[in-house]
């Protein structure tokens, strides 16, 4: 397998992969200590780090110098699309008449080796139809293309004409055509039907759930807040996860949706843009996991100024909800919720997933929190604590560089000038 995954980066990149190589760092960001070491020496075998010593200490061949770089464990997204990218409201509406699942899965190429050259070596794909997530990510995992390693969700499941039913708005002849989607589409209307659709992710390929527990901003829909499940749906969406061995995401905007969401045991909640203080409380009760998408909440925002780049339906939404993201972060963070770094990648152009650093701190996280949050953090979340997010024996050889110190200038992780996954280079200085 991964000699397989090292022949196709030859063939595609041209940089070959030694057995064991030693990567020199000017100096090496410890996530756990939050310090700096300076001057290490990481030696990489077969797609893992064997050690991290002193450099100089371990002469080896396939040696990478980067003495003048800060390295950093590859950063992870925990909420991105990979399979569609934002465009003008009249581009989506033709592309979703004339496309085949083909042309997506095609594009999406592009946006698979953005995010991996932008440092993101590992990302949760929350949601796409047509199973275009699982064949992506068995893709990269091949080795087939250069992308970073994928945990999906395959289909988000949702309710009838809720945030990712894939037939909202159409019109009643085209709806009559399509016919109307059911479990295995990814929308469900009782507890049953919802087992049914975790039960179809399974089959589908996927490693978790999404469920979408309220309105969202770019359905083709009125609200973008109201719950659109009862607790006897989430909980059976939970349970019946649990004894496949999948964690749960939940997409929500509304505060009793995400009261909803929380009380029947999910994972992690992702925007989470109107919770108050109870909901904090409910967070911190039950040990889950906040994952922001500042980044989304922006993007929408500016977009929401151009008359017509989204729809009537969408565009107040975009207006009303996108605003109040980065404040709700603040103040989550604040009351100790625990954040795992996320996006929303594919609402925004990918590749610019390093510009939530930034947001994070501008709204009171420290740098080396933020950093955390996609390293440490998010590894948790992905329950690959002991494989993922940080450079040390026994842990994947996914390592980044950037020049200067993000610590004191978190603007610096928009620049990564190094990306290396699982011993392979795919982006030099
Ligand atoms: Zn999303």
């Amino acid at each position: 397998m991964l000699k397989l995954s090292a022949i196709g980066i030859l063939l595609a990149c041209g940089s070959a992969q030694a057995a064991t190589q030693t990567v020199d760092c000017g100096r090496l960001l410890d996530v756990k200590t939050g310090a700096w070491r300076e001057k290490v020496s990481i030696v990489v075998e077969d797609g893992s780090i064997k050690s991290v010593g002193p450099m100089g200490a371990n002469p080896a061949a396939g040696h990478i110098d980067l003495s003048a770089h800060s390295c950093l464990p590859g950063l992870i997204d925990m909420h991105v699309h990979l399979t569609g990218e934002t465009q003008k409201q009249a581009d989506a509406l033709r592309d979703a008449i004339s496309l085949n699942p083909a042309d997506h899965a095609y594009r999406s190429v592009i946006f698979a080796e953005r995010t991996l050259k932008a440092g993101f070596t590992t990302v949760r794909d929350l949601g796409a139809s047509d199973g275009l997530n699982v064949s992506l990510k068995r893709a990269i995992a091949a080795g087939s293309i250069p992308g970073p390693r994928m945990f999906t969700s395959g289909k988000s499941i949702a309710t009838t004409g809720g945030h990712a039913d894939p037939t909202n708005n159409f019109s009643h002849r085209l709806s009559h055509a399509l016919g109307t989607p059911g479990p295995n589409e990814g929308v469900v209307n009782s507890a049953e039907g919802a087992r049914e659709a975790v039960r179809a992710r399974y089959k589908e390929g996927a490693d978790l759930i999404k469920v979408t527990a309220t309105g969202g901003v770019l359905s083709q829909a009125r609200s973008g807040q109201n719950s659109q499940y009862t607790e006897d749906e989430l909980r059976a969406i939970i349970s019946t996860a649990k004894d496949y061995g999948f964690r749960v995401a939940a997409h929500a905007h509304g505060t009793e949706g995400i009261k909803r969401a929380l009380r029947a045991g999910i994972d992690s909640i992702e925007h989470g843009t109107m919770m108050d203080d109870e909901t904090i409380a409910l967070f911190k009760k039950h040990g889950a996991w906040f994952v922001p998408t500042i980044s989304a909440g922006r993007y929408v925002t500016d977009k929401a100024k151009e008359p017509d780049y989204y729809s009537p339906l969408v565009r107040p939404k975009a207006a009303a909800i996108g605003p109040q993201i980065q404040a709700t972060f603040g103040r989550a963070y604040k009351a100790g919720v625990k954040i795992a770094f996320g996006t929303d990648a594919g609402v925004f152009p990918h590749g610019e997933n390093a510009k939530e650093f930034a947001y994070m701190v501008e709204a009171g996280m420290p740098p080396l929190e933020a950093i955390r949050a996609a390293t440490l953090n998010a590894a948790a979340l992905l329950d690959q604590g002991t494989r993922l997010g940080s450079v040390e024996a026994g842990y994947a050889a996914d390592i980044i560089a950037v020049t200067g110190d993000p610590l004191r200038d978190i603007a610096l992780m928009q620049q990564v000038r190094f990306v290396m996954k699982e011993g392979v280079v795919y982006k030099q200085p």
